[in-house]
């Protein structure tokens, strides 16, 4: 099991602590050979080195791109040291072996997002540090492969306390982070490829993730999960890149439901706040102040919030800490927190605190991704948002100011709501949701059941939906969603339109004198 590293081969395009492990080796005794740019390194640091192009006596050709790629490095590193057949031939070839490879490869993720033209791109892929990774890894039984300047650390380690060796174990284990490795590389640029050729959706796709945790357990404590850092949206001020300033390790079901609130609060411009339970919003609200919109989005439906994952869309300061620490919550992610703030959250232990820097932008061209049994789905992010400008108002009665203002701000929190959505909502609050019912008029008298047990608990005299407006993910394939909606008091609908059976709709709203605009665009969410 155990190899002692006699002769190494640099190459390292970060040189992020190469000295610190130059110096190492060194001190082991280990023969150090590397390429012209890692050499020079190494040599300004005072460190005895062997270039590449002398050992071999071939000179970096062709701008670099061939610099590895011969026998003398290759034999070096794949021949089976328990085969004397190969260990005659590097003897009659006049070929050393290589026991360790250390390679950090061309910067091409970090070259595509500095915005380079597309030579400079193609001219990034690393062809022959792909190569010895690949070979070293392979060679696993005899070589040690590093990929990654904080495995150094690691190799360090292993050869003082094990007198210059390195064990099996390791070594397995760091030739399976290689293969992992060149998969992504690959992955980026496979997929940067398909980019510059405008197609979305390639005949292969490879995904390229890092993993950010493994979890406790799945959606259910009998399912085994992990997170996963997507390369491509890591820059995106999302759940995956958010930090973790307190609280609990997140689950699987609270990384869901962080994710769907930060969307649904990203959508606004004001400050806005969503809580959210199982996915879907039982409560969204604009307000003046965090406090304010909080303390609405709270009273939409305050039973189902506790335990809920609230988000805000703005710094989370002291007065709405202060309602927040009042009720049991999982998880608050916000783009940052005061100072202040953060002592009262502190005094909840167990509450986990997420900052994301900023807000993720609701109209940035990503993907998502949803598996089915034997393959997975791929498609476009629901990008759209509908301003005042893109409605068409339907009725004899157009909406009032207030009624539009409300239309929007229902409209924009269906879009988060699961399918059938039916979303009740009044000055800049939702009053009653209704989610993921099988049928719509299902959906729209869930709703104004649960704003009217909401007024009922809070001993208001009038149902909540009396004035209210009334959103629709999808348009109603029949008048009586629409009728539903009118008989709880709604006076204004949004709605996507496009039934067969529109005009019966738009009929009973005129008849009921209720303003309704559609969007032309539907926002279904599963
Ligand atoms: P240096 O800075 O030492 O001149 O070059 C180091 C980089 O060259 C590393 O990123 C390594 O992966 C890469 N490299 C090593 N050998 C080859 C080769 O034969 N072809 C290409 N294209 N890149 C190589």
């Amino acid at each position: 099991g155990a190899v002692k590293i006699e002769r190494a081969l640099i190459t390292a395009s970060d040189k992020t602590s190469l000295r610190d492990l130059g110096q190492f080796l060194h001190k082991q005794g280990v023969q150090i050979i590397s390429t012209g740019g890692t050499a020079a390194k190494l040599s300004a640091d005072g460190i005895p080195v062997t270039e590449l192009s002398e050992y071999t006596g071939f000179p970096e050709m062709l701008d670099g791109r061939v610099k590895t790629l011969v026998p003398q490095v290759h034999a070096g590193i794949l021949a089976v040291r328990a085969d004397p057949a190969h260990l005659q031939t590097l003897q009659e070839q006049g070929i050393h072996k290589i026991d360790l490879v250390v390679v950090n490869l061309y910067p091409f993720e970090e070259t595509v997002r500095s915005g380079a033209n597309f030579d400079e791109c193609i001219e990034n892929v690393d062809i022959g540090g792909m190569a010895l990774i690949r070979a070293a890894a392979k060679n696993h039984a005899s070589v040690t492969v590093v990929t990654d300047v904080r495995q150094y650390g690691t190799l360090m380690t292993e050869m003082s306390e094990n007198d210059g060796c390195t064990a099996l174990a390791l070594r397995r284990k760091l030739a399976a982070a290689a293969f992992s490795r060149c998969a992504a590389y690959d992955a980026v640029i496979s997929s940067w490829f398909a980019e510059q050729l405008g197609e979305r959706f390639p005949e292969r796709i490879a995904f390229e993730g890092y993993l950010k945790q493994t979890l406790r357990y799945g959606e259910n404590p009998h399912q085994q999960a992990a997170f996963y850092i997507d390369e491509r949206g890591a820059a995106s001020a999302g759940v995956a890149s958010a930090e973790q300033i307190q609280g609990k390790e997140m689950s699987y079901n609270n990384i869901v439901d962080t994710d769907a609130a930060l969307r649904l609060v990203s959508e606004f411009s004001e400050p806005a706040c969503a809580i959210i339970k199982h996915a879907n919003p039982c409560g969204a609200a604009t307000g003046v102040s965090m406090e304010d919109a909080y303390l609405r989005a709270l009273a939409c439906d305050p039973v189902s919030a506790f335990g809920g994952v609230v988000a805000l869309n703005r710094t989370i300061d002291k007065a709405v800490a202060e309602q927040i620490v009042k009720l049991f919550t999982e998880v608050v992610i916000a783009p940052d927190a005061s100072a202040e703030a953060l002592v009262l959250l502190a005094t909840k232990k167990n509450l986990r605190v997420l900052l994301t820097g900023r807000m993720p932008d609701p109209q940035a061209r990503s993907r998502t991704v949803k598996s089915v049994s034997g393959g997975f789905l791929v498609q476009t992010q629901d990008n759209v948002a509908a301003g005042a400008d893109d409605l068409q108002v339907v009725t004899k009665r157009p909406p009032t100011e207030q009624e539009l203002k409300d239309l929007l701000f229902a409209w924009k929190v269906c879009k988060h709501v699961k399918s059938n959505a039916i979303v009740y909502a009044g000055n800049g609050a939702t009053v009653g949701i209704g989610a993921g019912q099988m049928s719509r008029v299902d959906a729209s008298r869930i709703a104004a059941w649960k704003a009217q047990e909401a007024s009922r608990n809070a001993d208001e005299e009038v149902s909540r939906t009396v004035g209210s407006v009334v959103a629709s993910d999808a348009y109603f394939p029949f008048a009586d969603g629409l009728v539903a909606a009118a008989d709880a008091g709604a006076t204004a609908v949004i709605q996507p339109g496009g039934s067969k059976r529109d005009a019966e709709v738009i009929t009973a709203a005129d008849e009921r004198d209720i303003a309704m605009v559609f969007t032309g665009t539907r926002h279904f969410l599963h």
